[in-house]
């Protein structure tokens, strides 16, 4: 009997077999000290944490860095950028012990604004300083290296783009984008927290609330600026917004003004 066609049959198998199983490693991320410096010195959240919660925050980062790639579009990405972006992703959902952005692969970093017409978005985001894409772009967020930048620096004070992308993916997670973040707030929540934003944006269309204006263009866009002042400024929004910000500590099971 000829052997051979089993043996060419059995080392296909396993090829295949192979092809299909094989899982490509993790990539490794390290954080140097230079790094944890960087976190320091223009990562006001991270600086503000105990040494043990920074320990968890920095793998929190590499874990994130290990499963999204960055590229930059007409622009380098350096250390700065990366750690930003892994910061703006690991902030929101640093109350929970388990969180994966299964709904993320990849961001793209364009050095100012972009036109959005290209991208292919949905059309519930003005912005173009940042964006999560949907279609072709789905699991795709791009993001201005100048607003990332500038959302971290203490002259920001209310405003940090990546933070407010990142709420838009949270918010994405029951599949749509309606200020409802289905997958943080337990829905007896939501009739409370429906009526605090319809509350909140009569104010600020009235000229009466210190939150942006850009939060009164629909409940999506409340929730993911509301956020960012909730993380960037957690004591003036705790003090100003009582209400609000009580409600967003039990949603992101965390409260930022005593870390
Ligand atoms: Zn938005």
């Amino acid at each position: 009997m000829n052997i051979a066609p089993v043996i060419v049959l059995i080392v296909l198998t396993v090829l295949i077999l192979f092809f299909i199983f094989y899982k490509k490693p993790a990539k490794k991320i390290v954080l140097t000290k230079n790094h944890k410096e960087l976190l320091n010195q223009n990562v006001s959240y991270y600086y503000r944490l105990s040494e043990k919660n920074k320990s968890i925050f920095e793998e929190k980062i590499k874990e994130f860095l290990g499963y999204v790639r960055i590229d930059g579009i007409d622009t380098q990405v350096d250390e700065l950028d990366k750690l930003l972006i892994a910061s703006s992703a690991v902030i929101p959902v640093f109350g929970f012990n388990k969180w994966k952005y299964y709904n993320l692969r990849n961001v793209l970093l364009y050095p100012g604004s972009f036109n959005k017409d290209q991208f292919l978005a949905s059309g519930y985001e003005q912005n173009t300083l940042g964006m999560i894409g949907n279609g072709p772009m789905q699991q795709v967020m791009i993001l201005s290296k100048q607003a990332l930048q500038f959302g971290f620096q203490t002259e920001a004070a209310k405003e940090n783009t990546g933070i407010h992308e990142f709420v838009h993916l949270l918010d994405k997670e029951d599949g749509d984008v309606d200020g409802l973040p289905e997958a943080l707030l337990n829905r007896k929540y939501n009739s409370t927290w429906i009526e605090l934003i319809n509350r909140n944006m009569q104010s600020i269309l009235e000229g009466r609330s210190d939150i942006n204006y850009y939060a009164s263009s629909n409940k999506a866009e409340f929730l993911a600026v509301a956020s960012e002042y909730f993380f960037n400024q957690p004591k003036l929004f705790k003090e100003n917004h009582p209400e609000l910000f009580k409600l967003m500590c039990t949603m992101f099971n965390q409260d930022p003004a005593n870390v």
